[in-house]
């Protein structure tokens, strides 16, 4: 066992996804200090392996008014206040010829009775604003869907509650067990995920968002939360193929939602039951499962250029017998206070979705602060989201907008597919080296767009290994093996879309990566 420091806090937040992001800002603005770990980094879970559709609710209202009413509300407050985080592309429900008529009829009537607004559209005129849409398109209803960033919804979440009280966030932090005495937790007991060493965190309040792992989370405090969990895959388009959200009009099921997020597509999603909330590798039946599903609604998907797959786990909450296969479990969120279990400083936040994060974030830390006698009010439904200058890179097509302004021969782009030049890395480097002492291309990758064009960080990886070794930030053997570390991740998304042109390109990267570095004779890291 390594050495062992102690930090002290208010509240200590298990999990850095939508939830617990959402948790630390809202506690900071009401006062209260918080300190924020996550085993991996920032949207390790769900919150990063999601379609980033911000639902109008419209996918809900024959099956859930209640999630779908709370979707309309949840998304109208964060396109007001977190716009910089949204894209209000609207969104169309479209049925083709031999989907179920009684659905399609009272799609209208039931989104009214949710309170979202909803236009039917002559098909003629919907193909001429979405042209692959399918020629047998029969119905179209205008909705007004957005897509989010969840990235930046999350990394703005953690930057705001710093700026407003110095709240902190430890990486690669993973809670390990608890010390319990008299009803409350005295410590959570957490390991570094990079050097096994200890660390002890003391606080008044503990808030377990640990999403899909809140369960075992919470059996660590000796509470219960029944969960099951549901995995989804979804595959990457190379180029943006329509400009609103186009939704199947059809009760849900695989491969009928298409959301644009900046310069590409997103189509989804499959369910399929799985026992370990690990289990979120994109597998080629799922693949294969969406295109077949997606085609009839846009035909383009059967024969369009798919860059990458990943999936994500869904943290359910069990109830009743759970049967099925996830979509019939309620999407709804849980918030357990485990006074149950003799428990009176720790709660649990799961299930819900990514559109009703903030909602989760609110009633959650309503809890805390009554809990800690802080009487001031949830202040995220009305304060904007603060931007910051580093959280920009995330966004899809900004880099090459900053560069054309500005372009400047001494600044080399480094990811060409994204048009990254070298001083936005160092901004991201220079913006987090507080909680990232020792930064890689894996922390890169979610603070900005490199490896997400079509060479999928082939090229890109090794430019910015080099600008990361130029800069003293890598050192040998180290960098070469958090490059082979960020490949392989890469590679976990590649593998299922491996046809055509997109297996040319993979065929070139293994002959760089291992031709040229060697990378498959070093021993890889964990991360
Ligand atoms: C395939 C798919 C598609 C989806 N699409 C949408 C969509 O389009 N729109 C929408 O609104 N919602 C969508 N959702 C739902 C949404 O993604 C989730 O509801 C939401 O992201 C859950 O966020 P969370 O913060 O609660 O959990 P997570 O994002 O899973 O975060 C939990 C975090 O806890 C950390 N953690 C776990 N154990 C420990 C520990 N012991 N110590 C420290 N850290 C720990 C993990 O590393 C992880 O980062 C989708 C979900 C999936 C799976």
């Amino acid at each position: 066992m390594g050495t062992r420091k102690t930090i002290q806090t208010q509240v200590l937040i298990i999990g850095a996804g939508a939830t617990g992001t959402g948790v630390m800002r809202d506690l900071a603005l009401r006062g209260v200090h918080c300190a924020l770990v996550d085993r991996s980094d920032v949207n390790a879970g769900a919150s990063g392996g999601n379609h980033g559709l911000l639902h109008s609710g419209g996918r809900y209202v024959s099956n859930d008014a209640h999630a779908a009413a709370e979707c309309r509300e949840e998304g109208d407050i964060l396109k007001k206040l977190a716009p910089q985080c949204v894209d209000e592309t609207g969104g169309y429900f479209s049925a083709v010829a031999g989907d179920d008529e009684n659905f399609i009829a009272d799609f209208k009537s039931h989104c009214e009775k949710c309170g979202i607004d909803c236009t039917e559209v002559d098909p003629a005129e919907a193909r001429e604003q979405e042209p692959h849409l399918a020629e047998d398109t029969i119905a179209v209803y205008e909705v007004p869907d957005a897509s989010v960033d969840p990235f930046k919804l999350s990394l703005e979440n953690v930057a705001h509650a710093k700026l407003v009280n110095n709240s902190k966030y430890l990486r690669h932090t993973e809670v390990v067990r608890f010390e319990i005495e008299n009803g409350r937790i005295r410590a959570a007991i957490c390991r570094d995920t990079d050097s096994g060493e200890e660390l002890r965190i003391e606080a008044e309040q503990y808030v377990n968002a640990a999403g899909a792992w809140a369960a075992s989370v919470a059996a660590q405090a000796g509470a219960s939360v029944d969960m099951l969990y549901s995995r989804g895959t979804l595959l990457v388009t190379q180029e943006r193929l329509s400009s609103r959200v186009i939704n199947r009009l059809r009760p849900p099921s695989d491969g009928d939602i298409l959301v644009p997020g900046g310069t590409v597509s997103i189509l989804g999603t499959t369910s399929v039951r799985v026992d370990d909330p690990a289990d979120a590798r994109p597998t080629v039946e799922e693949v294969d499962r969406n295109v077949e599903q997606g085609w009839p609604m846009m035909p383009i998907l059967a024969h369009t250029r798919y860059i990458r797959a990943y999936a994500g786990v869904r943290p359910l909450v069990l109830v009743g017998d759970g049967e099925g296969d996830g979509r019939s479990v309620s999407r709804d969120f849980s918030l357990f206070d485990h006074e149950d279990a003799n428990l009176s400083n720790f709660c649990t936040i799961t299930g819900g979705k990514l559109t009703t994060y903030r909602v989760m974030a609110e009633r959650c830390s309503d809890l805390v602060a009554s809990r800690l006698g802080v009487s001031a009010p949830c202040l995220t439904a009305t304060e904007p989201l603060a931007t910051v200058n580093a959280c920009e890179w995330t966004e899809p097509g900004r880099a090459p907008k900053i560069w054309a302004r500005n372009p400047d021969a001494d600044d080399p782009i480094l990811c060409e597919c994204e048009m990254v030049p070298a001083s936005a890395i160092d901004e991201i480097m220079n913006d987090c080296s507080e909680f990232i002492p020792d930064p890689g291309l894996q922390a890169l990758g979610l603070r900005s767009r490199i490896g997400k064009g079509s060479c999928q960080g082939s090229f890109c990886g090794m430019r910015i290994a080099a600008h990361l070794y130029d800069t003293g930030r890598f050192d040998s053997p180290g960098g070469l093996k958090n490059m082979q570390g960020f490949f392989a991740q890469r590679f976990k998304g590649l593998r299922p879309v491996l046809w055509e042109t997109q297996l040319v390109q993979a065929e070139l990267a293994e002959a760089l990566h291992c031709g040229l570095l060697g990378l498959e004779q070093i021993e890889g890291e964990d991360d």
